[in-house]
C-alpha cells in the first residue's frame, strides 16, 4: 500500500472509531521522515471564529517531537455516510506545511470525482507560492 492510501486510511479509520455514525466529520493523517504516522482532527468549540483545521494536531505534534513532515492528508466523510472525499489542504495548512519545504506531498482529489485523489507535492500545489521571490526561501 503506498504512503498516501495508508494516510487516508489512517485518516478514515480515525473518523470512523472517533465519530462512529456521524455524516460529517473529518480527519488528517500526516507521514514523518522516520515512517512515523500522525493522525488528528479538529476540536468541536462554541465560536466558530476559533475553529482549526484537522491537520494541526498532527502538526504540532511533529514539530514537538522535531521530525519533518513529509506527506499529509485530509479527509471528511461524506455521501451520507457512505464514503470519504480527500479536502486539499486550506491555504493556511499549506503555508503551515511549508515550512518542510515544496517536496512534502498533500492529498487532492480529482475535479468532477472528490472520492477520486492523487498525492501532488506542495511545489506542484502552489507553483507561485509567495517566497518564490526570495529564491523559494521565507524571509
Ligand atoms: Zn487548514
Amino acid at each position: 500500500m503506498d504512503l498516501g492510501t495508508r494516510l487516508v486510511a489512517a485518516a478514515a479509520d480515525l473518523v470512523d472509531s472517533r465519530f462512529p455514525g456521524r455524516d460529517w466529520a473529518g480527519a488528517a493523517a500526516m507521514a514523518l521522515d522516520d515512517g512515523t504516522l500522525l493522525t488528528s482532527t479538529a476540536p468541536e468549540v462554541v465560536n466558530p471564529a476559533v475553529e482549526l483545521c484537522h491537520e494541526v494536531g498532527a502538526l504540532c505534534e511533529a514539530y514537538r517531537i522535531g521530525r519533518p513532515v513529509v506527506a499529509s492528508v485530509c479527509v471528511v466523510r461524506a455521501d451520507q455516510g457512505r464514503g470519504f472525499w480527500v479536502l486539499s489542504p486550506c491555504g493556511v495548512c499549506q503555508e503551515r506545511l511549508r515550512f518542510y519545504g515544496p517536496g512534502v506531498e498533500v492529498a487532492v482529489p480529482e475535479a468532477n470525482a472528490p472520492a477520486l485523489w492523487r498525492m501532488v507535492t506542495l511545489g506542484e500545489l502552489q507553483p507561485h507560492w509567495w517566497a518564490t521571490v526570495f529564491d523559494g526561501e521565507p524571509i
